[in-house]
């Protein structure tokens, strides 16, 4: 079994990942031949830079968010390095308004307006995982193509949670994991997108066997018969262990639709945020009483199904007192709880308990703090 199930049986190990493309490429909106599931994220994110991120000395800033994700802000930071450039010269950071949290889609175009002579990447997320923020990416793809710059989302957050065209958006490029939305367990296989455009003009910078074309892979004599597109940028062989229980997930995905799935998220989280208004909100006339902010969106669009809630009451307090009444939601430094009811798995009933329970903890913490 060690020997042949590399190529035999109903699911030989050795392409298990070319099945699950299709299913992947549903979910992303993307053609199968745009989508390879590889590496882990930051690892996609690498390989990607290095043949997207081109800088030359008139044209070498990544502009991205001031508050990206940590890995994403090192890669970024040092492939900057890397070219030889300095990251405080190269690192566009871009800033919500003073006092508020979330970046204006007009302020993002219009950097891009202004600095985009001299950027040679737009490196955005698409769901922002502190704010939950779901960008214009049609937007931002559009406005730095105009000022001939590449573009390119991690989609970490988005996947599975909202409805993504990375194709019809013409995204340069793009890469996610696999263990946030998609449920393929913890470090599972992450993915990578490149459109189509560049099937024939972008190769990798570093390359393996698994780019080679399977049809002489296994030939062994060292002529390279480069996959076109995101097929070349595959390096090594897959982990079958984490290839599974990606199918199994993406299965359960491909049972509905993004579409469908984010129909319902629109009304789930929709009823969580007014429950959360109509009981939580600040009360002038009862100064006592502890409050919630929510920093996400308020239009639904602009959102995916996460809220981050922020809390007139230490956010350790409210968390521990959650916990405690068997609720686990997602804390973020410095002061953000993250609510995120998924659609495929929650209901609409979790979400009314939730707000019962956290009704409970907030008066606990109420109680605690004042004795
Ligand atoms: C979760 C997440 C990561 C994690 O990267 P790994 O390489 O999977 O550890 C990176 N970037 C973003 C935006 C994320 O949300």
């Amino acid at each position: 079994m060690g020997v042949h199930g590399h190529t035999d049986g109903s699911r030989p190990w050795a392409w298990a990942e070319n099945d699950l493309e299709g299913l992947m490429a549903n979910v992303v909106g993307a053609k199968q031949e745009e989508v390879a599931l590889m590496n882990g994220l930051t690892v996609n994110l690498h390989l990607l830079m290095l043949s997207f991120y081109k800088p030359t000395p008139k044209r070498h800033k990544i502009l991205l968010e001031d508050r990206a994700f940590p890995s994403d802000h090192y890669a970024v930071g040092s492939q900057i390095r890397l070219r030889g450039f300095s990251p405080d010269d190269s690192m566009l950071l871009m800033k919500p308004r003073q006092g508020e949290e979330i970046l204006r889609t007009e302020d993002i175009l219009s950097v891009i307006e202004r600095e985009g002579d001299s950027v040679a990447l737009v490196m955005f997320s698409a769901v922002q995982y502190y704010t939950g923020q779901f960008f214009d990416m049609e937007a931002i793809t559009k406005a730095g193509h105009a000022k001939g710059c590449l573009v390119g989302f991690d989609c970490a957050h988005a996947v599975g949670n909202v409805e993504l065209r990375l194709h019809d958006w013409n995204v340069d490029f793009a890469c996610w994991c696999s263990y946030k939305y998609v449920n393929s367990g913890a470090g599972g296989l992450a993915g990578a997108f490149i459109h189509e455009k560049h099937m024939d003009t972008v190769r990798p910078a570093l390359v393996g066997w698994w780019g080679h074309e399977l049809k002489t892979r296994f030939l062994m004599n060292n002529e390279l018969k480069l996959q076109s597109g995101v097929n070349g940028f595959r390096l090594s062989n897959q982990p079958i262990l984490l290839v599974c229980p990606l199918q199994a997930s993406l299965e359960i995905f491909n049972k509905t639709s993004m579409k469908d799935l984010r129909t319902k998220s629109v009304l789930l989280t929709g009823y969580l945020e007014y429950l959360l208004k109509h009981y939580y909100s600040k009360d002038e006339s009862n100064p006592d009483k502890a409050y919630i902010e929510i920093i996400s969106p308020s239009e639904p669009q602009e959102r995916g199904c996460q809220l981050s809630i922020c809390f007139s009451l230490p956010i350790r307090h409210v968390f521990k007192e959650l916990e405690k009444r068997g609720v686990a939601c997602d804390m973020r430094e410095p002061n953000v709880l993250r609510v995120a009811p998924v659609p495929l798995y929650n209901t609409f009933t979790d979400v009314y308990r939730f707000i019962t329970v956290l009704g409970s903890a907030l008066s606990n913490c109420n109680k605690l703090q004042r004795s």
